[in-house]
């Protein structure tokens, strides 16, 4: 999944005042923490250095010019002395890319037997970070503040999960889908508004009859269904009752000319993300199963029954995790024992295989909506661990991310009869109070569901779009979120 903004720019504030030889040192210590996170190895990006500014003339082109800079996919500030904030002003307000205020010091200790007002001046990121703090505050700047000693893990843990999440919003930035028909007739909450969409998540959301896919999908050539073919023997198992009957495998062949077919479609456009719909499959034999399946496994954004709003969400979703542990989800039904809650989530096919416990196998059974062939799908149980369920839902005036942190676990019983990747989980606090925080917060059936972002991953993600995120987590109650969300309506709400 190569990026084309993969690189920080680290940029250190100071003054004149403190005379060339404190810049000088401010300079090289500077470089010390660049450099030493870079051997360590501990940022997933590069952090690039941008030297020392001292002006605000220099800060507003430092901005300007990392605008400018496709490659440049967020800026992380540190006040390592002293830098009177007016001087940021200008900077600021130009300022366009993802902005972290890293407020950390050179030294760790202080020298007690030693220490000095040179010592003093040289390291007063206390008070220097929080005159950048007022003055971000004051303009509403968006920020992440990641308070912490460079050398320590945690901080820089921090970062780098941020910077996953300003990869996943600049992906965003220049996001395109494509719609192979319509959304499914009547339903709500999988509609939404593209322009907005356009404005606020920077996606371009075009749409296609099936018909340009079917007629694609009658071009592929036998060579390159064979070499599809090749791909699923190297990732899945095909289970021996599709392997011993030849209508089966034909059923397969079908999901690989399909595959086919829409990767080269969405290759063509510069798509990363795509839905389908089982209401409009004109021209296609079945729904596409195995064949969505697969390419959400290699980083494609994927919504059933027309569902943009979550196919969007998925790839930066996926971004944001490195294509690890993602998914199309759907809560599907309900275990209601008492101690024993759980939802089982699954859908009618299209499960990403990069959540799976183990691997996943190829069946082909017939599939009761639709009234098409039997379509090849992939069947695993999901891994146990904590995951998020992610759904991002349109109010008719503004979106809202909405949040629940779940633990999903192996499941106890085999579910023999049903033939689709499937996941089991427990939501935070318990399932009777997420669903129902879920329900007054107007949350989807569909969803994103993934082991590798975590909900502070989302809240900056949030903030990056201007969106309200609500997170229903351990500590939340319905109270609590009730209350959330009508405060929210006024915040957010005009
Ligand atoms: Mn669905």
């Amino acid at each position: 999944m190569k990026q084309t903004a993969d690189k920080f720019w680290f940029v250190t504030g100071s003054q004149h005042l403190y005379g060339p030889e404190t810049l000088s040192q401010v300079s090289q210590q500077s470089r010390q923490i660049i450099q030493a996170l870079a051997q360590r190895a501990t940022l997933p990006y590069p952090l690039v250095d941008h030297g020392v500014l001292t002006t605000s003339d220099a800060i507003r082109r430092l901005f300007l010019e990392a605008n400018a800079d496709d490659s440049c996919a967020g800026v992380v500030v540190w006040m390592h002395t002293f830098s009177p904030a007016q001087m940021w002003i200008a900077g600021l307000s130009s300022n366009r890319k993802p902005l972290l205020h890293w407020h950390t010091q050179f030294h760790r200790e202080i020298p007690w037997d030693r220490i000095d007002m040179d010592f003093m001046n040289l390291n007063q990121a206390a008070h220097g970070d929080r005159e950048f703090g007022f003055m971000s505050t004051r303009m509403k700047v968006p920020r992440k503040v990641v308070v912490g000693h460079w050398q320590d893990k945690d901080s820089a843990r921090r970062i780098g999960s941020w910077m996953h999440v300003a990869v996943g919003w600049s992906e965003s930035q220049h996001l395109r889908l494509a719609r192979f028909g319509d959304n499914m007739r009547n339903v709500a909450v999988t509609e939404g508004d593209k322009v907005e969409a356009g404005i606020r998540l920077g996606w371009s959301v075009e749409g296609f009859g099936v018909g340009d896919l079917a007629e694609r999908v009658l071009k592929i050539s036998q060579a390159e269904v064979a070499a599809q073919m090749d791909r699923y023997h190297e990732r899945y198992v095909i289970a021996e009752g599709v392997r011993q009957d030849a209508f089966k495998m034909d059923q397969v062949r079908g999901q690989a000319r399909i595959e086919c077919a829409i990767r080269s479609f969405l290759e063509e456009g510069h798509f990363s993300a795509f839905t389908t719909t089982f209401e409009d499959l004109h021209g296609l034999d079945q729904l596409p199963g195995l064949a969505a399946q697969d390419l959400m496994a290699d980083g494609y954004g994927f919504g059933a029954e027309g569902d943009w709003k979550t196919s969007g969400l998925l790839r930066v979703l996926k971004v944001m995790a490195r294509g690890q542990a993602t998914s199309f989800m759907e809560d599907y039904t309900y275990h209601l024992v008492p101690g024993e809650e759980r939802v089982l989530g699954a859908h009618m096919l299209e499960v990403c295989p990069t959540i799976a416990s183990g691997p996943p196998r190829v069946e082909v059974h017939p599939l009761s909506i639709g009234g098409k062939s039997d379509p090849a799908r992939l069947v695993f149980d999901g891994r146990p661990g904590s995951a998020l369920t992610v759904s991002l839902v349109d109010l008719g005036h503004r979106f809202r991310l909405v949040v629940n942190q779940v633990e999903a676990y192996a499941p106890d019983h085999p579910m023999p009869n049903l033939p689709v990747g499937r996941v089991l989980w427990r939501p935070y606090p318990s399932l009777t109070e997420a669903a129902e925080a879920w329900i007054y917060a107007g949350g989807a059936h569909h969803t994103v569901f993934t082991y590798a972002v975590s909900p502070e991953q989302i809240e900056d993600l949030a903030t990056l779009f201007g969106l309200e995120s609500v997170v229903i987590g351990p500590q939340s109650s319905v109270s609590q979120i009730r209350q959330q969300l009508q405060w929210g309506e006024r915040v957010w709400g005009c």
